[in-house]
């Protein structure tokens, strides 16, 4: 039973809540995090199944050039225990037609776009050098703007278009014609054009160094248990329940978890303002992700091309190609491989994950069959490019967004927090700070955006604001 009081108390181990109590705990705060697994990382983490090693659903980092948030977070923080190398090309895009490889060097990538495209010669010239170029100030002087009216104003070639707001959609899962522009764009700059990234042996790499660090400033760790109810009085967080009773008690909470479930069942819609409980029952999530992992034969030839993400473009017809995610009928897949990006491979099997963006449905829809048809559907597309995938499938395990639910509680197996749409991005109702002092949000529901490095930022923002308030 924790009867003393911390300084802080977080509860979710996703990066965003990592992040936050390395920060804290660094500056002397006394700091405990609560997590409901038996293992850190909530979505940025990796499983095994036998001689399988396979990463949930983070299957790179992105911003690891010496300015990059990553780079600075691990420097900041001390870290030697990881070791991160690039991939390059980082992602390779696969069509009916062509193949585009997207090297980390920008005239390089600019070439192989343009030598697909040479209609579009110029305009991919100033698009791309105005993406890796250009400030966060200079993207949010288009903040009224969605991606697809940002890509309307540069391009005329549907097929690129399709190609560039497929990929967002996989990155954000947010549709190009609703995207915030500068979510869009901040995401080229930092995911494709600074992207790339793999740890040693697996994703779980990083949030396992963050945790060894935080034990190493002193910072407190709960595993297996779940928060279940904060009580607030005189309108403030007063301690967190789990699941077993327990009571933490401290003068700062941050949620790192869902803030859906965070408002409206651990603090109660009577302690959230009217604005609050509004906004919060009409934002609306990110699409989550359906994802097959395939344990292979030890005699499957894994070509190098698999050491970066291949992005697999069936439609060139974006609105079709939406259509399709709305009939649970995706053509547009992901496909990576922790296999051949790990440099452990002697010690693990051959693997590969299908992944796609879908819609949540409900828990009832995701009966075996439903799944085993997706699966299905994706492994014969991915056949395509990898001829005699199925015949070597030795171990195949399905997660659909119910599974992405139950792993991390993130409302309808939200792939990326709120949808990063022109009016829900940076809504400051729903954001870091939250009505009541002594509560922040941290991780992809604070509305900065989603993905590793924005929620390293975020985490980073609510330390500093409680330490500013500590006067630290
Ligand atoms: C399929 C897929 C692929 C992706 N690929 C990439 C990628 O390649 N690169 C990238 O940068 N980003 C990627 N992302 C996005 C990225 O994973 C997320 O944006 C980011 O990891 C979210 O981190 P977070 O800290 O907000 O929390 P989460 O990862 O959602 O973790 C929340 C944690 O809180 C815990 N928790 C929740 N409720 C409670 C409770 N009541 N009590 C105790 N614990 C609780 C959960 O168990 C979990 O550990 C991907 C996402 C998906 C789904």
């Amino acid at each position: 039973m924790h009867t003393e009081k911390y300084d802080v108390a977080i509860i979710g181990t996703g990066i965003g809540g990592l992040v936050c109590g390395c920060y804290l705990a660094k500056a002397g705060l006394k700091t405990i995090i609560i997590e409901k697994n038996k293992t850190v990382g909530g979505y940025c983490s990796s499983f095994t199944r036998g001689k399988y090693s396979f990463d949930a659903c983070v299957h790179a980092f992105s911003s690891y050039r010496e300015q990059g948030v990553l780079y600075r977070t691990i420097k900041d923080l001390g870290i030697n225990q990881i070791k991160i190398g690039r991939k390059n090309p980082s992602d390779i895009i696969v069509t009916p037609d062509f193949k585009i490889k997207i090297y980390n060097d920008l005239p390089k990538a600019i070439k192989e776009f343009q030598s697909i495209f040479p209609k579009e010669k110029k305009s991919i010239e100033d698009f791309f050098t105005y993406i890796v170029k250009s400030s966060l100030e200079a993207f949010i002087k288009s903040r009224r703007m969605t991606f697809r009216q940002i890509l309307d104003k540069h391009f005329t070639d549907s097929r690129l278009k399709t190609i560039l707001s497929l990929i967002l959609l996989g990155l954000v899962g947010t549709d190009a014609h609703e995207l915030s522009s500068v979510v869009g764009c901040l995401i080229y700059k930092e995911f494709i054009f600074d992207g790339g990234y793999y740890p040693q042996n697996c994703i779980q790499d990083f949030p396992d160094s963050l945790l060894e660090k935080y034990k190493e400033f002193h910072g407190e760790i709960i595993t297996a248990k779940t928060a279940k109810k904060m009580t607030v009085n005189d309108h403030a967080v007063e301690k967190v329940i789990l699941n077993d009773h327990q009571e933490v008690s401290a003068k700062y909470f941050v949620s790192a978890c869902d803030a859906k479930y965070t408002l409206e069942t651990l603090i109660g819609e009577n302690a959230l303002t009217e604005i609050q409980k509004i906004k919060i029952k009409k934002l609306k999530p990110s699409l989550s992700a359906f994802l097959v992992y395939l344990g292979l034969e030890d005699s499957f030839a894994i070509g190098d091309d698999y050491r970066s993400n291949i992005w697999v473009i069936q439609n060139y017809d974006y609105d079709g190609a939406m259509q399709e995610i709305a009939n649970m009928n995706n053509d547009f897949l992901a496909i990576t491989s922790p296999y051949a990006k790990s440099e452990m491979k002697k010690s693990i099997g051959k693997t590969l994950c299908l992944s796609t963006i879908t819609l949540y449905k409900d828990p009832a829809y995701w009966r075996d069959d439903h799944k085993a048809q997706l699966a299905d559907k994706l492994v014969a597309r991915a056949e395509k490019i990898i001829p005699g995938l199925s015949k070597s499938i030795k171990k195949r395990v399905i997660a659909s967004p119910h599974t992405l639910y139950k792993w991390t509680f993130n409302y309808q197996g939200a792939a990326y927090g709120w949808a990063s749409t022109v009016s829900q991005f940076c809504d400051p109702d729903i954001s870091q700070k939250t009505s009541i002092p002594n509560l922040y949000l941290s991780g992809h529901w604070a509305n900065l955006s989603s993905g590793v490095t924005s929620v390293i930022n975020c985490g980073f923002n609510v330390a500093n604001l409680i330490l500013q308030k500590e006067k630290k």
